[in-house]
C-alpha cells in the first residue's frame, strides 16, 4: 500500500491539485444533500474486492459526493455556528496528516505537541487565568465539557462523603444541549436556572437557596455560558464565580462559540470573570478559524484533570518513564491515541499572528451590527434582540414558522445560502424567528442585503 510508483505520484498530483484549488477558491459552491439511494444510484458499488482505482473514486468524490455536502466557509452560509478556517490551517490540516504524529505522548509527538502547547499558552493568556493554567486540544466542545464535567467530578469525589453520591450540576436553559447530554454520560443530574437573557448570580443563588439538603449535598458544578449558541448571551460570569467561590464548587464555562470572542478588542470585557473559573472550553473550529475537528478544554489547576484522566496500562508505562517525560496530552481529557489537532491553529496563528485573528474576530461582530442596522432599515423585517457578540435573531413580519422553513430551504435548494430559523422565547412564549451567526469575514454588506432581499417575496 506505500509502494510509491507513478501512479501514486499522479494521484498525488491529482489530490493536491484539487486541495490547491478549494484552498485558493474563496466562494465554493453551496451543496445540498441528496438521499443515500440516490447517491448510491449514481456512484454504484465503491467497495470492492479489487477496488475501483484512485482516479474512479476521487472522480466519483469530486463529481457526485462533495457536491452533496455543505462548504460551512461559504460566505452566505450562516446557520449554526458556521466555520471558516484560514487558507493557512486548512493547508496545515494536510501537513498533519502527511506527518502522520501520535499526539498522545510526548514521547512520540514532542516537536507536534510542543506546536500545540503554543497555541495553547495564547489561548490561556486570551482568558487571564493565573499562573499554572493549561489545557489540551480535544475533538469538540462536546468533548471539552464531558472532560470538564469528570474532572470536576473526580475531584468532588476525592471528600469521602461524596463517594457513593450522584453528583448534581446546576447550568441555564440556555445552556449547549451538550452539557445536558455529557451529564448523562458521567450520570449526574442538571438542575436548569430557567431564563431567557444569561444567567444571573441572583437567580443562580436563588436556585441554590431552593435546593433541600440532599440536593445540596449533590451538587459539585455550576455551568455558566460564554455565548449562548443561539443568541450570543453571555452569562454574568463574575457573579456566578464569586458564588462558586462562597459555595465550593465547580465553575465551568462554556464558551465554545463565544470563546473567540476573547481575541476581540471591542468584546473581551463581556467576559469579565472568566478568569476566575476552574475550567474552560473554547472550540478553535468555531470562531478561531481552524479547521475540523479542534476543541479545547482549559483548566485553573491541570493536575487535578491528570489525576482524572490519566490513564494506566503496563503497555503505556513507557511512556510515564523518565525518558519521555514531557507533557502528554492524553492525560487530560477523555480520549487515547489523538491527533495533534492543535497543529494547524498553530501555523495558522505563527504564519499570521495574533492581530489578525484580532481583527478577523472583531469582523464577525461588525457584521452582525452591520445585519443589526440593515434589518432596521428594512420595511418587512424587525430585530428580536440587539444583535450579541455575532450572532443576530430577527423576524420576518407576518411569517408563519412553515414561511422560515420554505424560505431556508429555497435557498438552499438555489445554492444561494444556508440560513436557518430558529426558537426565540419572550415573556414565556416561544416564537420562530431567523438566525444569522457570523464567522467568515469575508461575507459581504451585499450577501447580507441580499439574503434579506429574499424574504421580500
Ligand atoms: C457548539 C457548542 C458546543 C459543542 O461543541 P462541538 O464542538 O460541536 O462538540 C458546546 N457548547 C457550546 C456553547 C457550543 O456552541
Amino acid at each position: 500500500m506505500h509502494k510509491v510508483d507513478f501512479e501514486m505520484v499522479e494521484m498525488t498530483l491529482d489530490v493536491m491539485k484539487y486541495a490547491i484549488g478549494r484552498i485558493t477558491h474563496p466562494s465554493p459552491e453551496l451543496g445540498k444533500p441528496k438521499k443515500e439511494a440516490e447517491l448510491k444510484a449514481l456512484v454504484g458499488e465503491t467497495i470492492t474486492e479489487a477496488g475501483i482505482g484512485g482516479e474512479k473514486a476521487f472522480q466519483l468524490f469530486k463529481d457526485v459526493l462533495v457536491k452533496a455536502t455543505v462548504p460551512i466557509d461559504h460566505p452566505r452560509h450562516l446557520a449554526f455556528v458556521p466555520a471558516s478556517p484560514t487558507r493557512a490551517a486548512v493547508m496545515f490540516d494536510l501537513v498533519t496528516s502527511a506527518s502522520s504524529i501520535h499526539g498522545a505522548y510526548w514521547m512520540e509527538g514532542a516537536g507536534g505537541i510542543f506546536c500545540e502547547n503554543e497555541a495553547m499558552k495564547w489561548l490561556v493568556s486570551l482568558t487571564g487565568m493565573s499562573d499554572g493554567a493549561f489545557g489540551v486540544f480535544t475533538s469538540g466542545g462536546t468533548a471539552a465539557n464531558l472532560s470538564a464535567m469528570v474532572t470536576a467530578r473526580e475531584n468532588w469525589r476525592k471528600n469521602p462523603k461524596h463517594q457513593n453520591v450522584k453528583g448534581l450540576i446546576i447550568t441555564s436553559s440556555g445552556a449547549h444541549s451538550s452539557v445536558k447530554s455529557m451529564a448523562k454520560v458521567i450520570d449526574c443530574d442538571v438542575l436548569l436556572v430557567e431564563t431567557e437573557e444569561e444567567m444571573t448570580a441572583v437567580a443562580l443563588q436563588e436556585k441554590i437557596r431552593s435546593l433541600d439538603p440532599q440536593q445540596r449535598h449533590r451538587l459539585f458544578a455550576v455551568v455558566g455560558t460564554g455565548g449562548t449558541t443561539n443568541a450570543g448571551i453571555i452569562d454574568d460570569l463574575s457573579g456566578i464565580a464569586a458564588i462558586c467561590e462562597q459555595e465550593n464548587l465547580w465553575f465551568h464555562v462554556d464558551a465554545a462559540y463565544g470563546g473567540g470572542a476573547l481575541a476581540s478588542t471591542s468584546s473581551k470585557h463581556l467576559f469579565k470573570g472568566i478568569e476566575r473559573a476552574d475550567s474552560i472550553t473554547i472550540d478553535p473550529h468555531k470562531w478561531l478559524f481552524s479547521p475540523y475537528d479542534c476543541g479545547a478544554i482549559l483548566y485553573k489547576q491541570p493536575e487535578l484533570a491528570k489525576e482524572a484522566h490519566a490513564q494506566d496500562g503496563s503497555y503505556l508505562d513507557i511512556f510515564k518513564d523518565e525518558g519521555a517525560h514531557g507533557f502528554n496530552p492524553s492525560d487530560y481529557q477523555i480520549q487515547l491515541t489523538r491527533r495533534v489537532r492543535g497543529l494547524p491553529l498553530w501555523f495558522s496563528l505563527a504564519m499570521h499572528g495574533t492581530d489578525k485573528y484580532a481583527w478577523a474576530v472583531d469582523k464577525g461582530i461588525e457584521l452582525a451590527n452591520l445585519a443589526g442596522k440593515l434589518i432596521q432599515e428594512h420595511p418587512l423585517v424587525e430585530l428580536v434582540r440587539e444583535p450579541s457578540l455575532s450572532c443576530v435573531l430577527f423576524r420576518r413580519k407576518g411569517w408563519s414558522p412553515a414561511d422560515y422553513t420554505n424560505w431556508t430551504y429555497k435557498n438552499h435548494r438555489e445554492g444561494f445560502s444556508l440560513v436557518t430559523p430558529t426558537k426565540y422565547k419572550k415573556d414565556g412564549v416561544y416564537e420562530t424567528v431567523a438566525r444569522f451567526c457570523f464567522i467568515n469575514p469575508d461575507t459581504k454588506e451585499e450577501d447580507i442585503t441580499m439574503i434579506l432581499a429574499s424574504m421580500e417575496e
